[in-house]
């Protein structure tokens, strides 16, 4: 088995697959789940956001009297994840050096294939499931934001795509809300004319040197993270626009705060006689999952089952889970064991990608 993982993950790093350019690997990905049995659409989610392939999804009928259960994981990587050529040095999979590995998220991908597998080798009643490879996670969570969820019927799921060690459950995420400005001044010479004209990057400055940076509190963060604006240092600047966010464990903060954030750019826009233009929108919903709830209760029995203990974790990043919870689909995030996500250093341990394995084959085998 540990040879066929990590043969199976060379194969499936060596597709290009970047964001929105997933249908080559989701071809191949289709294919190995029908070689498994499954039943296998692809969506048109792609088409909806500019991407060339929809999500994949693999149905297993299983028994009637079982409970269904989603296993998911994304086929997109992060750039630079062209060419990626892997290595294996000792018991660590690694790229070339000039590449992403994508561990995240094939690690989760072939786990999940790998654990399909040994279940189906077991022989026992498996239950109804619903695997879903999503594209383009890493730019904004688009395939599971565009999947038909009148077409799943799992209440319950696990998504193969946390960079902690195997073990670690997240059952906790924040929700995001993006802030998107602009200060909208007047031009003028700024030697000639200077009285004539409103800077917008005077105001943007004094907007927001009263943004809050960095963490406000243990469950809260907020950013900006990009600025621009001006075209000559003889003009006085018309416009300047820039974009943050905010993120809260608690919704109602993250939403109250970024209400507040808004509000305050404008009051400061308008005491300096400036427009500000400022718009905030949701990118996910976080979730809170109970430590009583089944679908924790399923993930413990299965760690369980290889010795393994359960390490509950909160994080402050987003996955497809966001989407799903808030489709009402209770998920957690599983730990796939990858160091240095999203960097040419990321790195795979063999061993934590069998155990990962190991793991998709205990939860569906626990139901
Ligand atoms: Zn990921």
């Amino acid at each position: 088995m540990r040879q066929m993982m990590v043969e199976e993950f060379c194969e499936l790093a060596k597709i290009d697959a970047e964001s929105g350019e997933e249908a080559e690997l989701a071809q191949v990905v289709a294919a190995k789940l029908k070689s498994l049995g499954l039943d296998v659409t692809q969506d048109d989610a792609g088409s909806k956001f500019g991407g060339n392939a929809g999500n994949v999804i693999g149905r297993w009928p299983g028994s009637a009297g079982k409970e269904p259960i989603l296993l998911s994981a994304h086929l997109d990587r992060v750039p630079p994840g062209k060419g990626i050529r892997p290595v294996i040095e000792g018991n660590r999979i690694v790229s070339g050096g000039d590449t992403v590995l994508a561990a995240d998220d094939l690690g989760g991908v072939v786990a999940i294939l790998a654990g399909m597998r040994m279940a189906r080798a077991a022989r026992g009643e498996l239950p109804p499931l619903e695997i879903i490879f999503t594209v383009s996670e890493e730019r904004g969570l688009q395939g599971a934001k565009h999947l038909e969820y009148t077409k799943i019927r799992s209440k319950r799921g696990y998504v193969f795509d946390s960079s902690s060690p195997v073990g670690v459950v997240i059952t906790q995420s924040p929700t995001h809300v993006k802030l998107d400005g602009a200060i909208i001044g007047r031009a003028a010479h700024a030697a000639v004319n200077p009285e004539g004209g409103i800077s917008a990057i005077h105001v943007a400055a004094r907007a927001i040197s009263g943004f809050p940076f960095g963490r406000i509190d243990d469950e809260t963060t907020a950013n900006i993270g990009m600025i621009s604006g001006g075209v000559a240092t003889n003009i006085v600047t018309e416009r300047v626009a820039f974009k943050g966010e905010l993120r809260s464990l608690d919704a109602k903060r993250a939403l109250g705060l970024s209400k507040a954030c808004a509000e305050q750019i404008r009051l400061t826009a308008a005491q300096y006689g400036a427009l500000a233009e400022v718009s905030t929108r949701v990118e996910y919903y976080g979730y809170a999952i109970s430590r009583d709830s089944h679908v924790v209760k399923r993930v413990e029995k299965a760690l369980a089952m290889s010795g393994r203990e359960a390490l509950y974790r909160s994080t402050m990043g987003g996955s497809d889970s966001n989407i799903f919870n808030k489709q009402g689909i209770e998920s957690v995030v599983l730990g796939m064991g990858a160091s240095d996500v999203h960097s040419t250093a990321e790195s795979l341990p063999i061993s934590e990608l069998v155990a990962a394995g190991e793991l998709a084959r205990d939860i569906i085998m626990a139901g």
